[in-house]
């Protein structure tokens, strides 16, 4: 693409950065930039940076969060003996627009993926297993999309706290395979929460 501004050219290029935005994309959104109000992209550009500079990730389950501890963490009448496992904000958001769940989340921040190359380690994982064997965790509900990395990870996790004394369930699959958790209907994805199943049943019945 040829540009008749190097000015114009470096924000295309900035902006086509981002996931599905390809240069076109990027060009139409520049010159709507250009069209609306100068004040309108300082807006943007200082939500950008402030949010950039200033989020946080909560130190108990690792949400993203504007300070140490994420609202539903600090929320004394939540069931904090009831974790579930999600992997992104996404699906955190997805779960309480549902309304049906009180409990507590821990956040692993993906899904293991050799693909990927993303392993264990780089996961939040440890400190999930650590609060469950400090006994004060009750049940915990897995919350993965139900693809292979999503059952891999599930497993991974399963394996290091079988011997826990607690309950463990996943979501019921009124969520179909492969689906996404956060592109599931508050309904389906409230229900899958309300009636989730124990753990081990899920894989020993595949
Ligand atoms: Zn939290």
């Amino acid at each position: 693409m040829e540009f008749s501004s190097k000015l114009i050219e470096k924000a295309v290029n900035e902006m086509s950065q981002l996931p599905g935005i390809g240069k076109r994309t990027a060009l139409r959104l520049v010159l709507h930039l250009l069209k609306q109000p100068k004040e309108q992209t300082g807006f943007l550009s200082q939500a950008l940076i402030a949010m950039r500079e200033n989020i946080k990730y909560c130190s108990s389950c690792h949400n993203i969060s504007d300070s140490m501890m994420c609202e539903i963490c600090a929320n004394k009448t939540r069931n904090h003996q009831i974790i579930c496992i999600v992997e992104d904000i996404r699906d955190v958001m997805a779960i309480e627009n549902t309304g049906q769940f009180r409990g507590i989340y821990h956040v692993l921040g993906g899904k293991i993926s050799p693909i990927d190359g993303v392993g264990p380690s780089q996961l939040n994982i440890t400190t999930l297993v650590e609060k469950v064997k400090s006994g004060s965790v009750n049940e915990i509900i897995f919350a993965l999309s139900s693809t292979m990395e999503g059952d891999t990870t599930n497993f991974y996790i399963y394996k290091q706290i079988a011997d826990c004394e607690i309950i463990i369930s996943t979501i019921a699959r009124g969520i179909s395979v492969g689906d996404e958790l956060e592109y599931a209907d508050e309904v389906t994805l409230g229900r899958s929460i309300l009636q989730r199943v124990a753990f081990e049943k899920s894989f020993k019945n595949n």
